[in-house]
């Protein structure tokens, strides 16, 4: 299945958390979406692994998603390598998606850092056709996606560009709370994580607010770019 946008998150929630309503907006646009997982989260301090399969799924549901995958990658170890680049290449071969969204650049949690390298070393190397990759016993056409873009999470790293998504937060929060082990849940017994206290969770609203507000707009999600923004008149930004 061909898609148009691919999104990666090294843990379950991170694209919910990063770009849940930009991905909402797309799919209310007529987008194709699908999201691809590197880790199962197990090392994560509130729930458990299986406890976040059934959550990411519900999530998938909430936004619309075409397809989520997971491809079990070691939560807090795995490594930018031949053995993962290859394993993202097969993802991207197989979706042939035109833009791929991944993890900030740089951010608290250092998978966050270590996916986004990852996935964006990936993302070029699938466009050589000297590398080879077999999926469902079939060998794989080269494919490079058009654009990459890396989402904002924890740190308020300074977006490129951003989203105007006024119309699609509650959709976002939705997603982010179907992972109920995760973030707050005043009745919950499990530890309290910095991402499990009321703040955080009023963040994902006010921080979307206030990329709103410097856009001229009610709500906003922020992305950085690693090249030039190309646009073919100056009336193509607003
Ligand atoms: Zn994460």
């Amino acid at each position: 299945m061909k898609l148009d946008i691919l999104a990666f998150g090294a843990h379950p929630d991170d694209v919910e958390l990063g770009c849940g309503a930009t991905i909402a907006k797309e799919i209310s646009l007529g987008k194709k979406v699908g999201i691809v997982d590197l880790t199962r989260g197990e090392l994560g301090t509130r729930g458990s692994a299986d406890i976040r399969d059934e959550e990411a799924a519900a999530a998938a549901k909430i936004l619309g998603v075409q397809i989520r995958e997971n491809l079990r990658f070691r939560d807090g170890f795995f490594v930018n390598d031949e053995k993962h680049q290859l394993e993202i290449i097969r993802m991207i071969r197989k979706y042939q998606p035109e833009i791929v969204l991944c993890n900030a650049v740089e951010d608290r949690h250092i998978d966050h850092g270590k996916g986004s390298k990852l996935v964006s070393d990936a993302c070029f190397l699938s466009g050589l056709r000297r590398i080879e990759t077999v999926d469902n016993g079939e060998q794989q056409e080269a494919w490079r996606p058009k654009l990459v873009y890396h989402y904002i999470q924890w740190k308020n790293s300074e977006p490129d560009f951003v989203v105007d998504v006024t119309g699609f937060t509650d959709k976002k929060v939705e997603a982010v709370m179907a992972y109920s082990s995760q973030f707050y849940e005043p009745n919950s017994n499990e530890p309290i994580t910095p991402i499990a206290t009321k703040n955080f969770l009023d963040s994902l609203v006010y921080r979307s607010q206030d990329l709103g507000r410097l856009i001229g707009t009610d709500f906003g999600e922020g992305f950085t770019v690693e090249r030039y923004l190309a646009v073919n008149s100056l009336g193509d930004l607003r």
